[in-house]
């Protein structure tokens, strides 16, 4: 299927799970006043929001594919922020429907229903709150993680106990079911995130085969699928060049897992390349592996890759940093297949020791129609590359005359700041956006 199939697909999946409790509710009809029919509809709308938030950052490789990670997120924070306020506004109109219920601002006069309500009204709020602190605990952001995850899991059980202890949705046969396909839907995408890829399926199960070093600072993690148990079928993971798989090294479902791009050439051999710079604790950790280490992967997700069976184009790639690692899995990937179409590559870094697989990109350029244009930021006196940043009038020297410009697909990968710069400098240079594909380093 291709992406933007995909993409209508889940669009409509959305769509059913928001609106349809809510033309359930209109085709059951209710006596009630206007404002009482308001209050339910947007209680409705609020919980199908609530269960698309929850389900968009799932890591269903579909759903990722289709948007890629950054719309994934996109999508998350969006819809969450939506069932907030779609939270809030059901309140002001449970409130003008009925004066009574201003005992929901009276502790001693909560029923059960108004517990559960209020704690989840809390909860959502907080959880805006932490996301919008998210950059700021950068260095604390698996606490931040988990504490962001526990609020989500409780916000969705107090909502269930909210709508089931009101009762009266749930007296009405055809919304008990909307509501029970709508929480059996939403167990199975969870048991499937939280239970099965990550304790019971054996293709995420890998061993280390090799760590290489790269430069002082980064290393290539080589892994393959361990030994077939029980005679199940571990062969190969396939994924497009450009994707990524979260990765761990306890098989705990609670222990860290970090994302990173697949560097190998897919089908090419069994094992799965990553490389890794050193940024933290974690990526650390990867230079101390030795080979047999047991490791799991969550992947592929992601779309940052090209689609030839919707268009063949030529190729701009511009990396900053360890933002090469998709782009080397797009070139091993076209010299794989002999794909003679032309391709620009930018990489920069700020210094030359910084400058990832320059002896293979070499070698690349014997076999592909390969440019690639090394740009330093901080360069030795002897450097005879291009130095600065990759902005628009590097941009404007480096690539194809106007008319050419347009029949490219381009990629950008590296930390967020530098994405940012080279999308605005590419916008300016009027590149369609359709044909603009980023993926930020940050965190996911
Ligand atoms: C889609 C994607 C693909 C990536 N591919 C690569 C790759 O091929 N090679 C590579 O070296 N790095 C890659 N990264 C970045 C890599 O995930 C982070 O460097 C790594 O998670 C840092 O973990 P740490 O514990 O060592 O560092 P920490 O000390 O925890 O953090 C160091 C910095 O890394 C970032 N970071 C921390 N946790 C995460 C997280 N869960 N997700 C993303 N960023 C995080 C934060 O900006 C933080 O400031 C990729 C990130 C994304 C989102």
């Amino acid at each position: 299927m291709l992406p933007s199939q995909a993409r209508v697909l889940w669009a409509a999946a959305f769509l059913v799970t928001l609106l349809g409790p809510v033309l359930l509710s209109l085709v059951t009809g209710s006596d009630n006043p206007l404002a009482s029919q308001l209050a339910v509809q947007t209680g409705l709308l609020a919980t199908g929001l609530l269960v698309c938030t929850v389900i968009a950052p799932s890591r269903l490789r579909s759903l990722t594919r289709a948007l890629g990670i950054e719309g994934v997120l996109g999508v998350h924070r969006v819809v969450g922020l939506l069932a907030t306020l779609m939270v809030i506004l059901h309140v002001v109109l449970v409130l003008a429907a009925n004066p009574n219920s201003v005992t929901l601002f009276d502790p001693r006069q909560w029923t059960m229903a108004s517990r559960a309500a209020v704690g989840a009204t809390v909860g959502m709020v907080v959880l805006i709150g932490l996301a919008v602190l998210r950059h700021r605990v950068r260095r604390r952001y698996a606490l931040w993680r988990w504490v962001h995850l526990l609020l989500a899991g409780s916000v969705l059980v107090l909502t269930a106990l909210h709508i089931w202890w009101l009762q009266h949705l749930v007296n009405d046969p055809v919304l008990r079911a909307a509501f029970g396909l709508l929480v059996a839907g939403l167990l199975g995408v969870l048991s499937y995130r939280w239970v099965w890829r990550p304790c019971f399926d054996k293709r995420s199960a890998y061993e280390v085969i090799e760590v290489r070093a790269e430069t002082e600072d980064v290393h290539t993690l080589v892994i393959g699928p361990r030994r077939p148990r029980h005679g199940f079928d571990t062969s190969t993971m396939a994924f497009e060049p450009g994707q990524f798989a979260w990765l761990r090294v306890k098989r705990s479902v609670t222990a860290e897992e970090h994302p990173f791009t697949i560097t190998s050439c897919p089908r090419e051999s069994a094992a799965v390349e990553f490389t890794i710079r050193n940024a933290g604790d974690f990526t650390s950790s990867v230079a101390t592996l030795e080979p047999g280490d047991p490791v799991w992967i969550d992947g592929p997700h992601g779309a940052f890759t090209w689609d030839d069976r919707a268009y063949r184009r030529a190729l701009v790639l511009i990396a900053a940093g360890v933002g090469i690692t998709p782009m080397i899995s797009m070139l091993r990937t076209l010299a794989f297949r002999g794909d003679g179409r032309p391709v620009l590559l930018l990489s920069g870094a700020r210094t030359v020791d910084e400058l990832l697989f320059r002896d293979e990109l070499r070698e690349l350029g014997d076999q592909l129609d390969l440019t690639v244009v090394e740009v330093l930021s901080r360069p030795p006196a002897d450097w005879s590359g291009r130095s600065g940043r990759i902005d628009r009038v590097l941009l404007r020297q480096v690539l194809p005359e106007r008319s050419g410009r347009h029949k490219i697909e381009y990629f950008v990968c590296g930390p967020s700041p530098m994405v940012t710069d080279v999308l605005l400098a590419l916008q300016e240079l009027r590149i369609d956006a359709a044909h603009i594909h980023t993926e930020q380093f940050d965190m996911v």
